[in-house]
């Protein structure tokens, strides 16, 4: 089912396999703007790094930029990819 808020998460790390700077751009699906239970659904995220697509791997430093709450319609206008309608 598909929620009512979409978040924006930036994730930028130091990549400890090519040690090159990566962001990368996630998209979430949440039902409520609750801070805690989607900070837990980040740390659930598995990030990859950009330059050389190998995942990150634990214990790696992360620094999350997360925007406001928007609604599907309104991320339209933003660039990212957002996962099929259901
Ligand atoms: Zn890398």
């Amino acid at each position: 089912m598909e929620h009512s808020f979409w978040f924006v998460v930036t994730a930028s790390f130091v990549c400890p396999n090519c040690s090159q700077n990566s962001t990368e751009k996630v998209v979430l699906n949440h039902p409520t703007t609750e801070f805690s239970e989607l900070s837990q659904k980040i740390e659930d995220q598995v990030f990859c790094c950009q330059n050389c697509k190998e995942k990150v791997p634990e214990g790696t430093q992360v620094s999350i930029e997360m925007s406001r709450p928007w609604t599907r319609e309104s991320l339209k206008s933003l660039s990212v990819d957002l996962p099929p309608e259901k």
